[in-house]
C-alpha cells in the first residue's frame, strides 16, 4: 500500500497532559512573578538609590559648608586683631565654594520641601554672616584709641554663625539619619529580595527539573509511540493487504474510498483505481444509499469508535448484488477522518439461508402434508410436521414431534399398499401408496402418500420425507365417475365397463364359493327396424323395457348389463348345471317376447341368445364373454329367438379366427396381400368405366382366402386400418398408370366403417394421394350405408368430395339405413346390392326395388351400378330399366391389373332393348 501513513486515532494519556500543562502554567506564573518583582524592585531600588545618592551628596555638601563656615570663623578669630577693615574670613574663593555648595545642596534636597526651606534660610544666613564679620572686624580695627569694640556686632556675627552651624548640623543629622534609614531599608529589601529570589530560584529550579523531566518523558513517549506506530503501521499494512477478507478505508466526510485491499478488489470486481473513484454509498444498491449516509452519521455522532455494521447488500462493478458482513473502525488516515471497514462476503451463506427460508416457507405454505422424520435405531422419529399436516390429520404438529412416524397416520398397516410403502421407507427407497387413514377425531379419509429418503453427503440415509394429501374428494369423484363410466345412462344398467368390473368381482366370489357363472348374451332381432320405423325415442323406450324385464328375473349376485346398442348380457350365478342356466335363459327369452306398447303400437321384442358357462367353457371373464358372443352369432342366423350354447364347433371356429388373425398380421408384413380389379361396364359405351379394387390374401396353407372372411377379422382386431391404407395406396399407384391412357377412369376402393373411427382418415387419404401423385378425380371411396349414420363420417365424406374424390354407397339396400341418411349425403354412385339383382326374374319385389333404386338414382343425379350381374336376363332387365353401369361375373370377374386393363380398350356388345341398337 503506497498510501500515507495510517494509524488508529490515539488519545494522549490525560495524566501526562495534565503534568505538562501544570508545569507550563507554573513556569509562566513564576516568570511573571519574577518579572514583576524584579520590575518593582528595580523601580523602587532606582528611586531609593537616587534618594540615597542625593542624601549622600547633600551630606557631603553640608560637611563642606560646615568646614567652610568653621574655617571662616577660625580665620576671623585668628585674624581679628590683625585684620583691617575686612575680616579676611570670607575670601572670594570660599564665598564661591560656599555658593556652589549651596547650589548643589539645593538640587540634592529639592525633593524634601522642609530641607529646601532650611537651605534657603541657611543661604540667607551665610550671606549676611560675612557682612557681620566684616562689620565686627572694622569695630575691632577702630577700637582702641578712639572707640571701644562694638560687642553687639560681634554678638550678632556670633549668633548668625551659631544659627548657621545649628541649621547645618540639623540638616547634616537629618541627612545622616535618612542615609542610615535608607541603608537599612535597602539592606532589608535586599535581604527580602535575596530570600524571595532564592525561593524563586529553588522553585524555578524544581519547575525546570519537572519541565525537563516531563518533556523528557513526552519525548520518550513520542519516540516509543513512533516506534510502536511504525511497527503497528507495518503490521497493519501487511494485515490489510494480505487479509483474505475485503477491507476498505473511506473518507467519513466525502465517503470516497481511500484505499482497498486485494481481496476487496477481487470481491467487487474493480481495480484499486476504480474503487478510489467510487464513493462508499455507491457500493450500496441505489435504494439503500440513503441508509448508508444516515447510519454513518449516527455512528460518528454517537462517538462509537468501531463495531459491527451488520449485514448489508453491496454491488459489484458488474452490477450483481452480494451480501457482506460489515465491521467498522473509525481512524485517522492521511490526516483525514476515515472509516475502516471489513466486508466479509457472506452471499453464499445468505443465499443458502434465503433458499432455506423459501423452502421452509414453501413447506409451511404447502397444501400437502409434510412430515420429516429422523432415522434412529431402526425407528423413524418425527422431527417436523407442517401446517397442512395439522389441517389434514387434525393432530397438532407439536404433539406428533418425537413420535414414531407411522403411528400418527392411523391407517391399516396390514394392507398391501401400506406394506409396500413401509418397505420402501425401511429400504430407503422411494415409494407411494393410496391409503385409507383416520384423522385425530376418527373420521376416515384417503391419503395419497409418498415417502422418500434424505441422504447426507456420504449417501447415508438420515431422514425420511413423507408427503401426503387428502384425496378423499378425488376418490369420491373418481368413484362417481367410475360409477357413471360403468353405467348406461339410458337403462341405468352397468355398461360394458361395469360388466367387466362386476364380472371380475363375481369371479373372485365364485372362486371362493365354487359356483358356476353363466353369461347370457342377448342380441335383439330386428331392433333396427323399430328404431328406423318408430324413431329413436321408441327404440329407447323398448330398450328400457327390456332392461327392466331382464333385471326383474335376476337373483342374488346376478345382474344385467347393456353391452352395446341392442346387446345385453345377463350374468347368472350358481344355478346348478348348464341346464339350469339354459332354463333361465329360455324364461327370459319368453319374458322378452311379450308385446310392449310403445306409442300406441304393439312391438314384440325378440332376441337371439348365446350362452357360455364358467368353468365349463372358459376360465376367465374375458374369454367367457367372447364365448357367449360367438354362441350368439351362431344363434342369430337360425332365426328370431334362437338360442345357442357355446360348444366345441364354435370353439373351433373361434380358434380358427384367432389363428387367421395371427396369420393376417404376418401376411401384411410379408406382402402376401394383393389386389384384384373387377371392371364396371358402362351400358352406354360397352367399355369399362373403371374398376373396383378388391383385396386378395394368398394364404400359404388355405390358398386364396376371401375378403368376406378375413376383412371382418381384420375389423375386429383393428388391422383393417393398415390393410385399408395399403390397398388405397396400391390402387392409387395403379390408377395413375391407367389414367395416362384413360383420363376419365374411376377406380373405387372399399373403406371399412372401422377406418372411419380413426379421426385422421381424411389426412391419411390426402397424404397417400399426394405421395402417389394420382389425380383424386380418378379415385372413388366405397362405403356401406352404416357409415352414413355417423355425423363424423359424413364430415369426412364431404372432405373427400372437396378433394375431388367421388363416393359410392356399396351394397345399397342391404343395410338398415333409411332414405333420410342417404339424403344427408348425396353419393356419386349407388351400388345396388347383388341380392336384389339376383331376384330379377325370380322375385317381383326385388325387381320393383331394382327399378325404384334406378329411378331414384337418376332423379337424384346418382349413377346406379348393379352389382353381381351374372346372367343375360339380369342384364336385359337392367338395361330395360335404364341402369347405366353393371358389375358382375357376366361381364368380368375380379382379375389382376394387367388383365383388367384390356377391359378399358375392348368394347363389349350389349343389347339395347329399348333403343333397339346393339353396341
Ligand atoms: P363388395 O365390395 O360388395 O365387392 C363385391 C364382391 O362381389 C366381391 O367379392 C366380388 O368378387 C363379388 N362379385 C362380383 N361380381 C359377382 C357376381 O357376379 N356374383 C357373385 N356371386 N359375386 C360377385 P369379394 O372380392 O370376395 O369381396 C367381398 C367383400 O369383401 C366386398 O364386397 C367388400 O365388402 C369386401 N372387400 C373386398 N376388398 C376389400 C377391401 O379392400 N377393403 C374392404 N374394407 N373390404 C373389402
Ligand atoms: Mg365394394
Ligand atoms: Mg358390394
Amino acid at each position: 500500500m503506497t498510501a500515507p501513513a495510517l494509524g488508529p486515532r490515539t488519545a494522549h494519556k490525560p495524566s501526562t497532559l495534565r503534568h505538562i500543562a501544570l508545569a507550563a502554567a507554573l513556569i509562566v506564573l513564576a516568570l511573571l512573578v519574577v518579572f514583576g518583582v524584579t520590575l518593582r524592585a528595580t523601580y523602587s531600588q532606582g528611586a531609593a538609590e537616587d534618594r540615597l545618592r542625593n542624601a549622600l551628596s547633600a551630606s557631603s555638601e553640608l560637611e563642606l559648608l560646615l568646614t567652610q563656615h568653621v574655617a571662616a570663623n577660625t580665620d576671623f578669630m585668628s585674624s581679628a586683631h590683625t585684620a583691617g577693615f575686612n575680616s579676611g574670613a570670607w575670601p572670594v574663593r570660599r564665598a564661591a565654594a560656599v555658593a556652589s555648595a549651596y547650589e548643589r545642596l539645593e538640587a540634592d534636597l529639592a525633593d524634601t520641601p522642609e530641607s529646601v526651606a532650611s537651605v534657603k534660610e541657611l543661604r540667607r544666613l551665610s550671606t549676611i554672616w560675612p557682612e557681620q564679620l566684616d562689620a565686627a572686624a572694622r569695630t575691632i580695627a577702630l577700637a582702641g584709641e578712639t572707640s571701644p569694640v562694638d560687642a553687639g556686632l560681634l554678638q550678632r556675627a556670633n549668633d548668625t554663625f551659631s544659627s548657621i552651624m545649628n541649621i547645618l548640623t540639623m540638616l547634616r543629622t537629618r541627612e545622616r539619619d535618612e542615609i542610615a534609614q535608607m541603608q537599612f531599608k535597602s539592606q532589608s529589601e535586599l535581604a527580602g529580595q535575596k530570600i524571595f529570589l532564592s525561593v524563586l530560584g529553588t522553585t524555578g529550579a524544581l519547575l525546570l527539573v519537572l519541565l525537563l523531566y516531563t518533556s523528557h518523558r513526552a519525548a520518550l513517549a513520542r519516540a516509543t509511540a513512533k516506534v510502536v506506530a511504525s511497527e503497528a503501521e507495518r503490521r497493519f499494512e501487511e494485515y490489510f493487504q494480505n487479509h483474505p477478507v475485503a477491507m476498505l478505508i473511506y473518507d467519513v466526510d466525502s465517503y470516497l474510498i481511500l484505499t482497498a485491499n486485494a481481496a476487496a478488489q477481487r470481491q467487487y470486481g474493480a481495480s484499486l483505481q476504480q474503487l478510489r473513484e467510487t464513493r462508499m454509498d455507491q457500493l450500496r444498491p441505489a435504494e439503500e444509499a440513503e441508509h448508508f449516509c444516515r447510519d454513518l452519521k449516527q455512528y460518528v455522532e454517537s462517538g462509537v469508535q468501531g463495531g459491527s455494521g451488520g449485514l448489508r447488500r453491496h454491488r459489484r462493478a458488474d452490477g450483481t448484488t452480494i451480501y457482506v458482513d460489515i465491521a467498522f473502525h473509525l481512524l485517522d488516515y492521511a490526516e483525514r477522518k476515515a472509516c475502516f471497514i471489513s466486508a466479509r462476503d457472506v452471499t453464499a451463506h445468505e443465499r443458502a439461508k434465503e433458499a432455506l427460508r423459501v423452502r421452509s416457507s414453501a413447506l409451511e405454505a404447502s397444501r400437502s402434508a409434510v412430515l420429516i422424520s429422523e432415522k434412529s435405531a431402526g425407528a423413524s422419529i418425527i422431527t417436523y410436521a407442517n401446517a397442512a399436516f395439522e389441517k389434514i390429520t387434525g393432530f397438532p404438529a407439536r404433539e406428533v414431534i418425537g413420535l414414531e412416524h407411522w403411528s400418527v397416520l392411523g391407517f391399516d398397516v396390514t394392507s398391501e399398499q401400506a406394506r409396500s410403502v413401509q418397505l420402501a421407507m425401511q429400504s430407503d427407497t422411494e415409494g407411494s401408496a393410496l391409503l385409507g387413514c383416520h384423522r385425530h377425531d376418527g373420521t376416515h379419509y384417503w391419503s395419497q402418500l409418498q415417502v422418500a429418503p434424505v441422504l447426507d453427503e456420504s449417501g447415508r440415509p438420515t431422514h425420511c420425507v413423507t408427503v401426503f394429501n387428502d384425496v378423499s374428494e378425488r376418490i369420491r369423484d373418481q368413484e362417481r365417475l367410475r360409477a357413471l363410466a360403468q353405467q348406461d345412462p339410458l337403462t341405468q344398467l352397468p355398461n360394458r365397463l361395469g360388466l367387466n368390473a362386476q364380472l371380475n368381482r363375481l369371479f373372485s366370489l365364485t372362486r371362493r364359493d365354487n359356483e358356476r357363472i353363466a353369461l347370457v348374451f342377448l342380441d335383439l332381432d330386428n331392433f333396427k327396424v323399430v328404431n328406423d320405423s318408430l324413431g329413436h325415442t321408441a327404440g329407447d323406450a323398448l330398450l328400457r323395457e327390456i332392461a327392466y324385464r331382464l333385471s326383474s328375473r335376476t337373483g342374488p349376485h346376478e345382474f344385467v348389463a347393456r353391452y352395446a346398442g341392442d346387446e345385453f348380457v345377463v350374468v347368472l350365478y350358481g344355478r346348478g348345471d348348464i341346464e339350469g342356466f339354459v332354463t333361465a335363459a329360455r324364461e327370459m327369452q319368453a319374458a322378452l317376447s311379450r308385446d310392449v306398447r310403445i306409442e300406441n303400437r304393439l312391438v314384440r321384442p325378440q332376441a337371439s341368445i348365446g350362452i357360455a358357462v364358467y368353468p365349463d367353457h372358459a376360465q376367465d371373464p374375458e374369454t367367457l364373454l367372447r364365448c357367449a358372443d360367438s354362441a350368439m352369432y351362431r344363434a342369430k342366423p337360425v332365426g328370431p329367438n334362437g338360442l345357442q350354447i357355446f360348444d366345441e364347433a364354435i370353439a373351433q371356429e373361434n380358434s380358427e379366427r384367432a389363428a387367421m388373425a395371427h396369420d393376417l398380421r404376418n401376411a401384411l408384413a410379408c406382402g402376401a396381400l394383393s389386389l384384384a380389379y373387377q371392371p364396371r361396364l358402362s351400358l352406354e359405351t360397352g367399355l369399362a368405366n373403371g374398376f373396383e379394387a378388391l383385396v386378395r390374401w394368398d394364404h400359404p396353407k388355405r390358398g386364396s382366402v376371401s375378403p368376406a372372411l378375413f376383412v371382418p377379422i381384420a375389423e375386429e382386431n383393428g388391422l383393417i386400418t393398415e390393410i385399408g391404407e395399403w390397398v388405397f395406396e396400391q390402387a392409387c399407384r395403379q390408377t395413375k398408370v391407367w389414367a395416362r391412357q384413360h383420363p376419365d377412369i374411376v377406380v373405387s376402393v372399399n373403406v371399412s366403417p372401422v377406418q372411419f373411427l380413426r379421426s385422421d382418415l381424411l389426412s391419411v387419404v390426402t397424404e397417400i394421394i399426394q405421395r402417389t401423385g394420382v389425380n383424386p378425380r380418378n379415385m372413388e371411396i366405397e362405403i356401406t350405408e352404416g357409415v352414413l349414420m355417423a355425423a363424423q363420417s359424413v364430415a369426412t365424406l364431404r372432405g373427400f368430395r372437396k378433394m375431388g374424390l367421388s363416393v359410392a354407397i356399396d351394397d345399397f339396400g342391404s343395410g338398415y339405413s333409411s332414405l333420410g341418411y342417404v339424403r344427408s349425403f348425396m353419393a356419386d354412385r349407388l351400388k345396388l346390392d347383388m341380392s336384389f339383382v339376383k331376384g330379377i326374374g325370380v322375385s317381383t319385389a326385388d325387381e320393383v326395388i331394382v327399378k325404384a333404386v334406378i329411378a331414384m338414382g337418376r332423379t337424384l343425379g346418382m349413377q346406379v351400378v348393379a352389382e353381381g350381374v351374372e346372367t343375360h336376363r339380369q342384364l336385359e332387365f337392367l338395361i330395360e330399366n335404364g341402369c347405366e353401369e353393371i358389375q358382375g361375373y357376366w361381364y368380368a370377374r375380379p382379375t389382376d391389373a394387367a388383365r383388367a386393363a384390356a377391359y378399358l380398350d375392348t368394347p363389349r356388345q350389349v343389347a339395347r332393348v329399348a333403343g333397339g341398337s346393339n353396341l
